[in-house]
């Protein structure tokens, strides 16, 4: 098979950088599009991490001037992955996170940081660097929308573009006078360009002008078409519906193998299973939770964000004491929702453990640990805790959204008379619903043999990205032809 060299540009990439799933994908699919012939290199800023990251890291190019400063463009390697670093450090070299300063809020130059990382990818794309002329960009998120609108006003030849869509709620918003500082002609700004009600959207620019836009879930891409989850976006969505189409994620199953995993207690696989209690002693230890006979163990690793449906979680706590509940939950983000869950934890210690904050280690112990991944999304393009929670046996709760829908059979009576449900979904998504998704997860915990069953559909369940990774290759291989 010929060989197809791509280019994806991406603002966070595991493992150098994450912030959540968009780092996962971006760091996981070249290493399965490999397999499929397809060389991918991929443009991240220069965060400080990236930089201290990449080994062997060269500089390859330089841009005498991008948006308040030079720049170059170094050329290294995190472990298999080819990374094209943007050296710039007046852009992403400061304290803070890759999107967000010290105090929380967004970096004010944003606009120019990620228009920087986009004008670098285009740049890139047209042959910048010598010996690297790909035939395809992959464009991800609102951070590399105008890599397609730089392109297209380049007036030169361009390779084909893909846009995907990982998160509908960012688009990458910007008054409108930005405009000129981003050196994108005023013939950008109308309606099938980027302007948005008045503003610049990133997002938009990379919808309008790229060749083909997917999102990272089948019935996602069906959902962002019409008004509940369309997020303002589903008219030119649906404009542009022939050019849409919806490809789960995978995880990437050497990082996530509870065979293999030395972040957790205990290794152990579907045929040592009664080995995962020791991840669940080691779990309960270190949230401070007590063994309770019979209690099953609920977990949560996410964001605390209103996308993620935790509040209604939160509200169906007066319910674990009489269903015999626990949960170990693991959340950054929102205050309102940290303070409530402290609250909770502080009301019914024996019941809730909590931490918050970013723990990689401790995300890995809960998916070996609880019993059920709970994971109440309002809206989820793809989710990929619920994979891992396949993965490692922990049963899947979900609300039945987005991609959540497309990876989990609910147990519903037909699936357990089959024998193939690997979780539960419960819809709408309310605490009620939420609440009797609970109780009939307690109700079939007490049927060991049963649950057992729902672990090992789970675990057998092909998570990884090689399905993902083809379905991508012949798209990328139509693009470009
Ligand atoms: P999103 O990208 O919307 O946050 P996903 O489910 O697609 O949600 O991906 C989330 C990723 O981030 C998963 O790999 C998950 O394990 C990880 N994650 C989320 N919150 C935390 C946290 N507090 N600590 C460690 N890992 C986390």
């Amino acid at each position: 098979m010929r060989k197809l060299s791509v280019l994806s540009v991406a603002s966070e990439i595991y493992p150098l950088v994450k912030t959540g799933g968009l780092a996962d994908v971006a760091g996981a699919l070249p290493l399965a599009l490999a397999a499929e012939h397809i060389a991918v290199a991929t443009l991240v800023p220069g965060y400080k991490p990236v930089l201290d990251g990449i080994k062997g890291a060269a500089p390859v190019a330089r841009l005498k001037e991008l948006f308040g400063g030079p720049a170059r463009i170094l050329r290294g390697k995190a472990g298999a992955l080819d990374i094209f670093a943007l050296d710039a450090p007046h852009l992403y070299v400061r304290p803070g996170g890759p999107y967000l300063g010290p105090d929380g809020f967004d970096h004010p130059d944003n606009v120019l940081r990620f228009a920087g990382l986009a004008k670098a990818g285009a740049a890139l794309a047209q042959g910048l660097v010598e010996g690297f002329s790909p035939e395809l960009v992959h464009a991800h998120d609102w951070q590399a929308g105008l890599t397609a609108a730089y392109l297209r006003f380049s007036g030169k030849r361009s390779p084909a573009t893909l846009l995907t869509i990982h998160n509908l709620a960012f688009q990458g918003l910007f008054r409108a006078e930005t405009l000129t500082h981003i050196e994108l002609p005023a013939a950008s700004f109308v309606e099938d360009g980027l302007e948005y009600y008045g503003q610049v959207s990133f997002l938009k620019a990379g919808v309008n002008y790229s060749d083909a836009i997917t999102t990272v879930s089948p019935t996602y891409a069906h959902e962002i078409l019409g008004p509940d989850q369309g997020m303002g976006f589903e008219g030119l969505l649906r404009a542009r519906g022939d050019a849409l189409s919806g490809i789960r994620n995978g995880i990437d199953t050497d990082v996530w193998d509870p065979a293999t995993d030395r972040l957790i207690a205990k290794t152990y696989s579907s045929r040592t299973l009664t080995a995962r209690a020791e991840n669940t002693r080691a779990l309960r230890g270190k949230l401070g939770l007590p063994t309770i006979d019979g209690a099953l163990l609920l977990g949560v690793i996410s964001r605390l964000s209103n996308q993620k449906g935790l509040d209604l979680l939160l509200q169906c706590a007066p319910l674990f004491e009489p269903l015999n509940l626990q949960l170990a939950m693991l959340g950054s983000g929102d205050p309102d929702l940290v303070a409530g869950f402290k609250a909770a934890a502080e009301a019914a210690p024996d019941r809730i453990g909590v931490h918050f904050g970013y723990a990689e280690e401790l995300a890995h112990l809960i998916q070996a640990g609880a019993d059920v991944l709970v994971v109440p999304s309002r809206f989820e393009p793809c989710g990929l805790t619920q994979l891992c929670a396949l993965r490692y046996g922990a049963a899947p709760l979900t609300s039945r959204v987005g991609g959540l829908n497309d990876t989990i059979i609910d147990a519903n009576d037909m699936a357990l008379a089959a024998q193939c449900a690997t979780g539960l979904h419960f819809s709408p998504v309310t605490a009620e619903a939420l609440a009797a998704a609970l109780r009939k997860a307690a109700a079939l915990f007490k049927d060991k043999t049963l649950w057992r069953k729902l672990q090992l559909n789970g675990m057998k369940t092909d998570v990884s990205w090689t399905q993902p990774a083809k379905t991508y290759a012949n798209l990328y291989r139509t693009l470009a032809e």
